[in-house]
């Protein structure tokens, strides 16, 4: 057996304390248990105690989780992972929610697949400036807002960031807190943002979706 019904009730307890210090209530945050490169068994070890959203950086991978575990028919999967235009197909069809949305085209492609209620996006933004790494620049943020809002199967709901990599998780407060300024300037009500050594300081500045990996099913394989 492994760890991951226990590691899974740690980081709710962590995410419990966070919100209370924060005073924001328990339900405001939602846990993202992202299970990429991790098997379906370990996912049916999480949904054994009752989670329901599990995320995944991979759109063949998602597909092939969906299709292995469609009789766990309540599971919401979230892409969180960059994507190419030629697998858009797999997000649009599987996702529940798609968290790395970074420019137009891909916007387009996955409104001209997505059949029934639209997709709730996050805009992934670079924060950080770093070259290797997807999202758009802040200063475009609103003219993308502009041009993703007439796509029908499209819903942007909030913002996303992966700030770049720090020892410190202080070190990633900034970003959540420019992160956070942005959505209020456009309207926007979601945060998608940190992961299992940021989340206690991304609750803090307004996180409204954690994406804990490592905490809770361990050492990815492989990495
Ligand atoms: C892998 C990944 C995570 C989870 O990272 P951990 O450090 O394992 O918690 C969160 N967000 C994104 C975008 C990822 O790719």
């Amino acid at each position: 057996m492994s760890d991951v019904g226990p590691n899974l009730r740690a980081v709710q307890q962590r995410v419990a304390l966070a919100c209370q210090r924060a005073n924001r209530p328990p339900e405001s945050v939602r846990l993202l248990a992202v299970s990429k490169l991790h098997s379906a068994d370990s996912i049916r070890e999480a949904y054994a105690v009752g989670h329901r959203d599990f995320g995944e950086n991979y759109a063949q991978e998602l597909r092939d989780k969906a299709t292995q575990l469609r009789e766990l028919a309540d599971i919401r999967w979230h892409a969180i992972g960059p994507l190419q235009l030629n697998k858009a197909k797999y997000v649009a069809k599987s996702a529940y929610a798609f968290h790395a949305l970074d420019r137009i085209e891909l916007a387009e492609e996955l409104s001209r697949r997505r059949l029934g209620p639209p997709l709730p996006c996050y805009l992934e933004l670079n924060l950080g400036g770093e070259s290797t790494k997807s999202g758009i620049e802040p200063s475009q943020l609103t003219a993308v807002l502009d041009q993703i809002s007439p796509l029908p199967k499209v819903k942007v709901v909030g913002l996303m960031c992966l700030p770049p990599l720090a020892p410190d998780a202080e070190a990633s407060r900034q970003f959540f807190r420019t992160l956070r300024e942005l959505a209020l300037q456009n309207g926007l009500n979601e945060l998608s943002m940190g992961s299992t050594h940021d989340f206690e300081v991304a609750i803090e500045e307004g996180s409204t979706v954690v994406r804990v990996g490592s905490g809770i099913f361990g050492e990815r394989p492989g990495a």
